[in-house]
């Protein structure tokens, strides 16, 4: 099996074909840190996250690079504003941001530069680009000359004449053709600066991606991500400055995520709708932002509402509640049915296959979390209240791949977590309605004493206890149902 990825350049599915056997060596845009991170900026991490955990659930040895933009026109800006250095700026949200993505789940990168730690390189690349006449220095600033490099253009699938006309571009007298963009800025008064061949300056935004990636990754590293409102002119510079620089491809697959709108709105500060994701972990959890966003397919548009956050957290609960039954149906020693045995099996089975199929096929997530959400509908109609429950190997086996298939998506299923405090809370309840209960007695142990303390009240007509025993179990999530065959559990979300 093999996985399909769309890339950008090209605007079709190809099959990844890795560089170097078994290893993947990706780069992703990280935030520019002048301010806290909105929503749209988590998705995008999100979705690379997802990514990147899934090339490692199938085997492969991941390279991870995100960077770090802390130098650059917007922090120079915010710097004034606040009243404060550029540095004070960067560091003050580069903490901020790291912050974030911890609380959002998402992984440490393997490794997280700094643009101000790379400007050697930068230099080297913007030497190179001068002695390939690819670029020109006026009054010390360093222009790339974009008619001069075949294909600019390749990425974004415009041409020279239609960029000219459509974009807004800087004027500058020294520019040759309105399209050249900066490679090296000469700074102005209290503007951080670097020396340089052309006099003290700072680099331009794109130069700093092409030389971070380069310099860590090399030339023709496989995945190079971001979301799609880089593709232009952000990505097509890169390409333009690194494979002007080194004569050889940049990148094999791009990657671009969809965008984030708010209530079908885009989100922007004119609006005032704009959600920092220190705002949004203060509410969700990050379980559920992930459930939530992951139901939409990376490259699709995104409609971010309180309505699909719910749904999120009520799917997380889902897959808790069904992993804890699991773990409860293990626990009781009810007769094996061969018949649910086997078709528990072929459940999971077929489950963990789908989830392959679907994230092999350029990630499709929302594919993916219907082949889980199977698995989750089968077991619970399987074991739920059952009198007789397939073996201990099926039972083991759907828990292990719903644990996987999720773990691979970035969900963190703290079952143990939740058993612990619903064990607590039993033990609490049998003392209140049975008395001591010997130390050391299992969980189910000590459920089944409260049922068959249930069952002799309901004999001896005592119904105060018997309800009692019922609903105080109700609270902490165990619902009892009375059948012919006698009482039927299930659990449930905790009132
Ligand atoms: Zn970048």
């Amino acid at each position: 099996m093999t996985i399909k990825i769309y890339n950008t350049l090209g605007r079709r599915k190809e099959e990844l074909c890795p560089r170097k056997k078994g290893e993947i060596s990706m780069y992703v845009c990280g935030l520019t840190v002048y301010n806290y991170m909105h929503i749209g900026n988590a998705r995008t991490f999100i979705n690379f996250d997802l990514i990147r955990r899934y090339l490692e659930f199938r085997g492969f040895n991941v390279v991870f690079v995100r960077n770090i933009t802390d130098v650059d026109d917007k922090i120079i800006k915010r710097a004034a504003e606040e009243k404060t250095t550029p540095k004070a700026i960067a560091e003050k949200y580069e903490e901020a941001f790291k912050r974030d993505n911890k609380n959002l789940g998402i992984k440490e990168p393997t490794h997280e530069p700094r643009a101000t730690e790379t400007i050697p390189e930068m230099i080297g690349l913007v030497e190179k680009l001068i002695a390939a006449g690819l670029a020109y220095e006026v009054d010390g600033n360093v222009w790339f000359r974009v008619r001069d490099f075949k294909n600019y253009g390749q990425l974004s699938g415009r041409s020279l004449d239609d960029m000219r006309a459509g974009e807004r571009v800087e004027p500058d007298p020294g520019k040759e053709d309105p399209m050249d963009f900066a490679l090296w800025k000469r700074s102005k008064e209290g503007e951080p600066f670097w020396d340089s061949p052309w006099g003290d300056g700072r680099p331009g935004w794109h130069i700093e991606c092409s030389a971070m990636s380069l310099k860590l990754l090399g030339a023709g590293f496989d995945i190079h991500g971001g979301a799609q409102d880089l593709i232009f002119p952000h990505h097509e510079n890169e390409i333009a400055q690194s494979d002007g620089a080194t004569g050889k491809r940049f990148v094999q697959y791009w990657m671009h995520g969809g965008l984030l709108k708010i209530d079908k709105e885009k989100m922007s500060k004119s609006l005032g709708n704009v959600m920092l994701v220190g705002d949004l972990v203060k509410q969700w959890s990050p379980n559920a932002v992930r459930m939530f966003m992951l139901s939409t397919h990376y490259r699709n548009p995104l409609d971010f509402t309180r309505e699909g956050l719910v749904q999120g957290q009520a799917n997380v609960e889902r897959l808790e509640r069904t992993i804890q039954s699991l773990d409860f149906a293990l626990g009781l020693n009810l007769p094996v049915s061969q018949s649910k045995t086997l078709k528990l099996k072929e459940a999971a089975n077929e489950a963990r296959v789908r989830f392959i199929l679907a994230m092999d096929d350029d990630f499709n997530s929302a594919e993916a979390l219907a082949a889980i959400f199977g698995l989750i509908r089968e077991t619970n109609s399987i074991i739920e209240g059952a009198e007789e429950l397939p073996d201990d190997e099926a039972l083991n086996k759907s828990r292990q791949i719903l644990l996987e298939v999720t773990e691979a998506l970035g969900l963190k299923c703290e079952p143990e977590a939740n058993w612990l405090a619903i064990e607590v809370s039993l033990r609490e309840v049998a003392a209140r309605t049975i008395g001591t209960i010997p130390s050391g007695t299992s969980r189910e142990g000590i459920l089944g004493m409260l049922l068959s303390r249930r069952e002799k009240a309901r004999d001896n007509k005592e119904w105060e206890i018997s309800d009692k025993i019922r609903d105080n179990l109700l609270e902490i999530g165990i619902e009892i149902e009375d059948t012919s065959a006698g009482p039927r559990w299930k659990l449930i979300k905790a009132q």
